[in-house]
């Protein structure tokens, strides 16, 4: 029967000592020595300094040389569509066409505005039974995958894997923890943003909405207001 799941994400895989690698690549543009011996001098402090420095002069490139990659599970379909919009990064997403999603049950996400209405969430779950029935069917009558996906909702579940460089985690962030984006695509980005501050907290120590790293909200008149209990930040309008 129709199953719905949770979000998942997990930090699977990352540069080894991603700070002291990025803090000797920032170095090694100004040193006349190998960033090999460079990293072995720099001392936290310093490599915390450094970090602070490019992020908030924007010279980035530097903040490339560490990658981080994710495991995730039981997000829609609609949200991974939103993901792979950030094209500097890299992916693998199970396929509709190669797993053959009769064999388990269909597995799906039920969005919180449906999920705290019983009787919403009731119908929706009927929804779901009767796509899997149909999809099913479909599989049973000989129809191949990657045709039978065809009846399947955005809200079917899906797993990827994603890695993406420091940088473009920061601009990920900066775009996808921003009450303005969707609710899913925003918990997962959190969740990113909790799991990579664990492993390189001066990296990520700056990475997130605009209205908290720049102190600005561009949003306008679409703004959420969030920015305005922020200590010193400003709504403003991109020209
Ligand atoms: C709140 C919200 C609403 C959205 N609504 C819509 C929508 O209605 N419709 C829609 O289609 N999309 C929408 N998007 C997706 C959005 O337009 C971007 O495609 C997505 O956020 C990826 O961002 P990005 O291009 O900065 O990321 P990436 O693709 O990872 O790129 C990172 C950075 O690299 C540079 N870059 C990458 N590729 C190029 C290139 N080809 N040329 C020049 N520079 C490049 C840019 O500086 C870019 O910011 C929305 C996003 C958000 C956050």
């Amino acid at each position: 029967m129709a199953k719905a799941v949770k979000l998942r994400v997990r930090l699977i895989a990352w540069t080894q000592k991603p700070q002291q690698t990025v803090a000797a690549a920032i170095r090694q543009c100004y040193s006349p020595v190998g960033a090999d011996d460079l990293r072995k001098k720099i001392s936290p402090q310093q490599q915390k300094r450094l970090i602070k420095m490019v992020i908030a002069s924007g010279h980035t490139s530097t903040i490339e040389h560490a990658s981080f990659t994710f495991a995730i599970e039981g997000i829609s379909r609609s949200c991974s569509h939103q993901l792979v919009r950030h094209r500097i990064a890299s992916y693998s997403q199970q396929s509709q066409r190669y797993v053959d999603l009769s064999r388990e049950e269909l597995r799906y996400i039920i969005p919180p505005e449906i999920n705290k209405d019983q009787k919403l969430k009731k119908e929706f779950q009927e929804a779901m039974e009767k796509v899997e029935e149909e999809y099913r069917r479909l599989i049973k009558a000989g129809v191949k995958p990657e045709d039978a996906r065809f009846v399947l909702p955005n809200a079917c579940e899906t797993k990827i894997v994603v890695t993406m460089n420091a940088r473009a985690l920061h601009n990920f962030f900066r775009l996808r923890c921003c009450q303005r984006a969707q609710w899913e695509i925003r918990n997962l980005a959190w969740q990113m943003l909790r799991l990579v501050r664990k492993v390189a907290p001066d990296l990520f120590a700056n990475a997130g909405p605009s209205c908290m790293t720049e102190k600005i909200c561009w949003e306008g008149k679409f703004s959420c207001g969030l920015w305005k209990k922020i200590k010193g930040a400003q709504l403003k309008k991109r020209q």
